[in-house]
């Protein structure tokens, strides 16, 4: 069970959202099997401390 609010990160534009996961990216309106939590941004980005949502963004291109 988690005590903290899940984060999940839109990969098409970098949305992050807090405690929620909409059916629809509020700002890009991508489907949510496009969103990842930061967790597995984290893992698929490798960030170690830099804000995640900000270098998913980044690292989109690839
Ligand atoms: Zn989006």
């Amino acid at each position: 069970m988690k005590s903290l609010a899940e984060q999940y990160v839109c990969t098409v534009c970098g949305y992050n959202m807090a405690g929620y996961l909409p059916d629809n990216c509020p700002f890009c309106g991508a489907t949510k099997d496009r969103f990842i939590t930061s967790q597995e941004c984290s893992a698929r980005y490798g960030v170690v401390e830099t804000p995640v949502f900000h270098i998913c963004q980044v690292n989109n291109e690839a």
